[in-house]
């Protein structure tokens, strides 16, 4: 499989920690002499740009949040005067002011570069005809993609997104190879195909690239099986860049990040600690090549694992697992931090589709307990007690062994739990 660019791609790990030093310390600088909001970061704790003399010293600076990113609305973030900047995209911002992103030139031409890389990664070349049916406006999802298949020499269908009909058309007599969009727009036009007569397997579609939203394995298999394609996942933080910050290869088995241009860190979302190689934790991201808009140890929340071990592949770079969910969905039971998509993804291993769940954590002395309840078929309850002990023990040790704490486990009848997280949210916590 190919690789779009080999030197950065393939780079000899002490060598890019050599780089990711150097311009993490570029970086820094920059950010402190034309941010105010670093500059008073750094003298808040009296350190300054120089100071940084290995990549463990960014672990002294403070943490930039999406809180912090919607009080500098719109420009106070930027590095560089606003003649240098040539594209400003927005996120839409909920809760609080939209977030502001900035790209100078060549910001734009790094851009294009890390989205090429991801496409190549997922098996995208110069023949394929990409057809992007993400947002075409102030979200990044589009256009970095977009300028990433220019780059490749691949052609590229800007139909953004909507008017399903009219997408499914024009896949099948444009001769659309690749499908850019969200997981869950991707399902969408399968039921269109069937409603249409369509048959995904008569089309010439070979890979999806997917992102913008959580999703699973059993998803996957979903897609790959009605579209008759490789569904590939891949990483799109606008607020870093947009897509192009990591995206997996034909291993699927985790997503190498763009390590030349972004620095992980995966911390505790409690208490903000550095967490070892492999442990979950919330993904926390520092840009080192970004002109417009530097960010300095910038909070994600959304929850990783990383991987250091060889792929084989060839790339040499970390790559991120699946985004396992939101860190400030983290509930602490019995001082263990417990991540409710956490254990969503071990139940959807224990059955088929997906479980529909909740947790109920309360207190009983001064102990906490967490309850799980787990929707099941109802000719279940019509069972021996002995297969529904059976089911129940299964579950409890399952979940047991995959956060460390052991639940009570309780299955409820369908319909016990809604769908919508409003009548039905994912956590109850009783002790509040
Ligand atoms: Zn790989």
């Amino acid at each position: 499989m190919a690789i779009f660019d080999k030197d950065y791609e393939q780079m000899e790990r002490k060598y890019l920690l050599q780089l990711q030093l150097e311009r993490l310390q570029a970086t820094l600088h920059r950010a402190y002499k034309n941010v105010k909001f670093y500059k008073k970061k750094f003298d808040g704790l009296g350190f300054l740009p120089e100071d940084c003399q290995s990549l463990e010293d960014l672990a002294r600076l403070p943490f930039t949040t999406r809180h912090h990113l919607a009080q500098s609305y719109p420009y106070e973030m930027f590095a560089v005067p606003l003649r240098e900047v040539v594209r400003i995209h927005s996120s839409t911002g909920s809760p609080g002011a939209p977030i502001v992103m900035g790209y100078t030139a060549r910001d734009l031409r790094t851009w294009a570069k890390l989205a090429a890389r991801i496409l190549t990664a997922a098996g995208v070349d110069r023949d394929d005809v990409v057809q992007v049916t993400l947002s075409y406006g102030l979200l990044t999802s589009a256009f970095g993609l977009h300028y990433g298949v220019e780059l490749l020499g691949a052609s590229v269908i800007p139909t953004g997104p909507g008017g399903t009909a009219r997408q499914v058309q024009i896949m099948r007599d444009y001769r659309t190879t690749v499908l850019a969009s969200t997981p869950s727009y991707s399902l969408v036009l399968a039921d269109k195909m069937e409603e249409m007569g369509v048959e995904a397997k008569d089309l010439h579609l070979k890979v999806a690239l997917l992102a913008g939203e959580p999703w699973t394995e059993a998803q996957r298999r979903e897609i790959e099986s009605r579209l008759y394609l490789t569904a590939i996942d891949h990483y799109a933080l606008s607020e870093a860049m947009g897509p192009g910050v990591a995206g997996e290869c034909e291993q699927r088995q985790g997503m190498h990040l763009n390590e030349d241009h972004f620095l992980p860190e995966v911390i505790d979302p409690k208490s903000g600690a550095t967490l070892p190689p492999g442990e979950l934790g919330e993904l926390v991201l520092t840009t080192i090549t970004k002109e417009a808009a530097p960010l300095v140890r910038f909070r994600t929340g959304d929850l990783v694992r990383l991987d250091y071990a060889p792929c084989p592949c060839g790339r040499t770079s970390v790559r991120l697992s699946r985004i396992q969910g939101r860190s400030d969905e983290v509930v602490i039971v019995k001082g263990i931090n417990i991540f409710p998509a956490r254990l969503g993804q071990i139940l959807a291993g224990l059955q088929e589709g997906e479980p529909l769940y909740q947790l109920v954590i309360g207190r009983e002395g001064h102990l906490d307990y967490l309850e799980v309840r787990l929707e099941v078929r109802e000719d279940l309850f019509f069972d021996k007690m002995t297969v529904q002990r059976e089911l129940l023990l299964k579950i409890t040790r399952k979940l047991e062994q995959g956060i460390g704490v052991t639940p009570r486990v309780k299955l409820v009848e369908p319909g016990s739990i809604s769908r919508e997280k409003e009548t039905s949210p994912l956590v109850i916590d009783l002790r509040t």
